[in-house]
């Protein structure tokens, strides 16, 4: 069973087509990149199956269960954004709690599941500072560990780690694939940064124009890019 479905999705705004008859499938515990330029729906994808936006048409499965008329709180996903969007007079350990106290789970559990995250993400001598007080790859770490607390199936990201700078931007990309090896959650990566697709997922899919142009492993888009503009953005020899 995949993990989620993306089934014949049309995504209209006004008169812009954005995504046109899109198909996509994502195993149980694989870690897709959506790669392409800006503009070509990446975005919109992602929110759809977030469950962030009208689509016009077609059908979204997420653990087998068709989702499409959910709303977001109810399909079981964690989404981490570009902009880390923490609360600014929380502290980070609020931060991380707020989601959970809103939908009632009990303290001793909600604690738990703090220290998991906090371990995991090594933010544990952070919890009482406040995002003012973080640095950019720390509040996104915190961002990351307001999905991770939560019981989802689904990982979704969007370009979370655009805003920072090179350095930073490399390190958290090693930390997040070891997460996703230890986690084994299904992860949906937006991108379009080439290496960062290519390091991060198992497999990739090329947009461009509201379709997925290819999807396969790094190595086969690399290798054998199946058109043109393939070959041209991800750089490779064809
Ligand atoms: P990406 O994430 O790949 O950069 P997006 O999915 O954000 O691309 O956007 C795809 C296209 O849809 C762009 O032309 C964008 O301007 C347009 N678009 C996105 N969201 C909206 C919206 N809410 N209303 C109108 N047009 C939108
Ligand atoms: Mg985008």
């Amino acid at each position: 069973m995949a993990s989620v479905s993306v089934r014949d999705l049309d995504v209209t705004f006004g008169h812009l087509k954005v995504l046109e008859k899109l198909n996509l499938e994502v195993e149980e515990g694989e870690f897709i990149v959506l790669l392409g330029p800006s503009g070509c729906g990446k975005s919109t994808l992602l929110n759809s199956v977030a469950g962030l936006l009208d689509i016009t048409d077609g059908e979204i499965w997420i653990a087998g269960d068709n989702v499409t008329w959910k709303e977001p709180k109810d399909r079981h996903i964690g989404m981490v954004f570009q902009s880390y969007a923490l609360y600014p007079r929380m502290t980070v350990e609020g931060n991380l709690s707020f989601g959970l106290k809103v939908a009632r789970v009990p303290k001793d559990e909600i604690k738990r599941r703090i220290d998991g995250a906090a371990s995991l993400l090594q933010i544990e001598s952070l919890l009482k500072r406040r995002p003012s007080q973080l640095s950019g790859g720390q509040r996104q770490r915190v961002a990351i560990g307001r999905a991770l607390v939560r019981d989802v199936n689904v990982f979704l990201f969007d370009e979370p780690l655009s805003n920072l700078d090179a350095k930073l931007r490399t390190e958290l990309r090693v930390e997040l694939k070891k997460l996703h090896h230890k986690l084994n959650s299904t992860m949906i990566y937006v991108t379009h940064d080439q290496i960062e697709a290519l390091t991060l997922a198992d497999r990739v899919a090329v947009m461009h124009g509201g379709v997925i142009q290819q999807l396969a492993p790094p190595k086969e888009i690399y290798r054998r890019p199946v058109n043109r503009f393939v070959a041209g953005f991800v750089g490779s020899p064809a």
